[in-house]
């Protein structure tokens, strides 16, 4: 059977690793991006292929244009194809605003959007010679509202959203389809760091969301069930926004 493939970047832990789980009981060939953290990305790829699916790492630094480009065409071109694209590689360095280091400011705006570049970029150009294919980006309802201490985050995820948007409507006639999830607060690694019962009191449903609630929402912008949304934003947030 022809494999349908998709990308994940930052696939080896957290909401990452729920979806490139996901999308491998999905039936697709997932290839799991890491940059540091290649004990996890190999448990990753361990658990995808105990779920009866096959895949492989890919690593590179998402602020790498020209490692992002080589990796892409290097996984577009083991099946000849590129179905799904998941910019999930992400991370935060919260801070006052007036007090926030120029570092900070860069790592962040630079992991999200020149990764999105990187990225995106060469994925599309392998999928429009298909005429088919799903971009899905993980964004944050700090995106959406004001967040204190998120300056760069808030703009960082603000940014993913109008550039998926656009995205959207350039490649809708291609037949790819760009969307973006923006979740609320969801129990991983990053998140182990926010003050928890604050939060807790903000969402209606009263507890964090699971990784796994995010994979299902980007299993389904990748599926069929999909094919007339593109430049959307779905909130998985418990009714936080
Ligand atoms: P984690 O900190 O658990 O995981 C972050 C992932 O991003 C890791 O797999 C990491 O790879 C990868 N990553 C970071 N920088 C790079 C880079 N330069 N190149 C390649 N990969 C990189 O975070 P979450 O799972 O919680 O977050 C996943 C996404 O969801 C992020 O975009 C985050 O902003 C977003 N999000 C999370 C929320 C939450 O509450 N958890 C809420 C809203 C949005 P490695 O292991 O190799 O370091």
């Amino acid at each position: 059977m022809e494999h349908r493939t998709a990308i994940v970047t930052g696939g080896g832990r957290g909401i990452g690793r729920a979806i490139s789980l996901r999308l491998a009981r999905d039936g697709f060939f997932v290839f799991i991006n890491y940059r540091a953290g290649e004990d996890a990305a190999r448990e990753t790829l361990a658990l995808v292929e105990e779920a009866g699916s096959a895949g492989r790492l890919l690593p590179f630094d998402v602020r790498d244009t020209q490692a992002a480009k080589e990796a892409v065409r290097g996984a577009a071109a083991l099946h000849k194809r590129l179905d799904v694209l998941v910019n999930n590689a992400g991370l935060t360095a919260d801070g006052v605003f007036a007090m926030m280091p120029k570092d900070s400011w860069d790592l962040v705006l630079q992991t999200t959007l020149d990764g999105f570049y990187n990225v995106t970029k060469p994925a599309v150009r392998e999928m429009t010679k298909a005429k088919r294919g799903s971009v899905v980006s993980i964004a944050s309802v700090a995106g959406l509202v004001a967040n204190r201490g998120q300056v760069n985050y808030s703009a960082a995820k603000a940014g993913l959203i109008g550039a998926s948007r656009s995205l959207a409507a350039e490649t809708a006639r291609a037949g790819i389809r760009v969307n973006t999830v923006a979740p609320g607060f969801i129990e991983t690694d990053m998140s182990s760091k926010l003050p928890r019962e604050a939060l807790l009191g903000l969402i209606p449903m009263g507890r964090p969301g699971l990784p796994e609630e995010v994979a299902g929402v980007v299993s389904f912008l990748c599926s069929e069930d999909a094919s007339y949304v593109t430049g959307q934003t779905i909130v998985v947030s418990g009714g936080m926004v």
